[in-house]
């Protein structure tokens, strides 16, 4: 079993294999090659995956000739694609909404693409939970992203030339990224607030010293899908809902949007005028920024002078923490990869009747073949 590490391109530094899983791939039963520089951006020599046993290739076409595995972060750029050995397994970020053409290129070059977000969230799962583990480092790197932006101090301090007041940061989506945010924001001193459309969230949110704000209404206690997933709201609640954030955000110094609905354009909770509201030097965050943004005013990759407050839309903000996002990401993929090979032949041996086989495969056998984005029939 021939696994395959390539680079990956300029606006992803996280790469999807470290030296310790390397070794754990080897022990696995397989034989490891990485594109030179894969890890140079999280600090990963290619003198360190040589030392965990795998090969160093010059390209992505020497990395990928003859592999039956591949671990990415990012879905295969179309141009390498020839490069893949029809039949291979794909494990990736695959962001596959809205992405037919690229999922049929992939269908058509012969790959077993895994979609890696779509992991069910379930026990058995919760070390493959790409998700979580990347969500939940770029909660505390908003937070610290944030702070930097901010032209004053989180804590609130009594110091001789007189006190300073603590920053007021509210978090909007209280997920994975969310409570690492509020976690985060309560460690550097802030008061923290925290708002969601997840009557859950409430107890987490009070459980890390935060206080909760939201219109606790009927719809807003039937508001969470069996899968724990945020369901989109009525209008009318939204407006209710609006209408009481309105008033909480004029008060804050930082507000960090996180709220996303699996499959849906994020919901836009900020608007133009609530930025309006905030203090000059204050900091908006929209973590939802490349899934069209939390906040009327932000832009991808972007940091938005509105008025003197600060609207940050940096993208791939696990990305920005490269090494500690790689790390866990790669064990993620390794736990997924062990369920994938047979023990006693060492080789792949795909169940496609397990569920998280047919939750996260998205081609196969030269088709589409997750439910969810095969080709609607004409
Ligand atoms: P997510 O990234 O999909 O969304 C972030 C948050 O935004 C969610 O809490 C969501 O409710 C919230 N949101 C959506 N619309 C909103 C709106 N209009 N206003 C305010 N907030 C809004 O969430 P996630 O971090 O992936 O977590 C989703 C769920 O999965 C949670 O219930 C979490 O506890 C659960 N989870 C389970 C496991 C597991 O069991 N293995 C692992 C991780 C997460």
């Amino acid at each position: 079993m021939r696994i395959a590490v390539p680079a990956e391109t300029a606006e992803e530094p996280r790469v999807a294999a470290t030296p310790e899983t390397v070794k754990k791939l080897i022990a696995l039963g397989g034989t490891v090659a990485v594109q030179s520089g894969a890890g140079r951006s999280s600090g990963l020599t290619d003198e360190a995956f040589r030392a965990a046993g795998a090969s160093v290739e010059p390209d992505a076409a020497a990395t990928l000739k003859d592999a039956d595995v591949v671990l990415k972060v990012r879905r295969p750029e179309a141009a390498d694609l020839p490069h893949y050995k029809r039949g291979a397994a794909v494990l990736a970020i695959m962001d596959p909404y809205g992405q037919d053409a690229a999922l049929k290129a992939m269908a058509e070059a012969g790959l077993n693409a895994f979609s890696m977000e779509l992991m069910p969230r379930i026990t058995r799962a919760q070390v493959m939970d790409v998700l979580s583990s990347q969500a939940n480092l770029a909660g505390y790197r908003a937070v610290i992203d944030a702070a930097e932006q901010y032209g004053r101090a989180f804590p609130m301090m009594m110091t001789a030339a007189g006190t300073v007041p603590a920053a007021k940061v509210f978090i909007m989506g209280v997920g994975v990224a969310g409570l690492q945010a509020i976690a985060t924001a309560r460690r550097l001193g802030a008061i923290v607030t925290a708002t969601d459309v997840r009557p859950a969230t409430k107890e987490q949110v009070e459980s890390l010293g935060a206080k909760f704000v939201a219109v606790e209404n009927e719809e807003f206690k039937n508001a969470e899908t069996a899968g724990g997933y945020a369901k989109a709201m009525s209008d009318d609640y939204q407006r209710q809902q609006n209408e009481l954030v309105a008033t909480h955000i004029a008060k804050q110094d930082i507000v960090i949007t996180t709220a996303l609905i699996p499959g849906r354009p994020a919901p836009k909770l900020v608007t133009a005028g609530m930025v309006k509201s905030m203090k000059p030097g204050s900091v908006v965050f929209d973590m939802a920024v490349e899934r069209g943004g939390n906040c009327e005013l932000s832009k991808p990759g972007e940091v938005v002078d509105a008025d003197g407050v600060k609207v940050v839309g940096y993208l791939n903000v696990p990305g920005r923490l490269a090494a500690t996002a790689s790390s866990l990401y790669a064990r993620n993929l390794y736990a997924f990869l062990e369920t994938l090979v047979s023990k006693d032949t060492k080789a792949l041996a795909i169940d496609w009747t397990d569920e998280l086989v047919k939750a996260t495969a998205l081609t196969r056998d030269g088709a589409v073949a997750h439910p969810n984005f095969a080709p609607k029939p004409a």
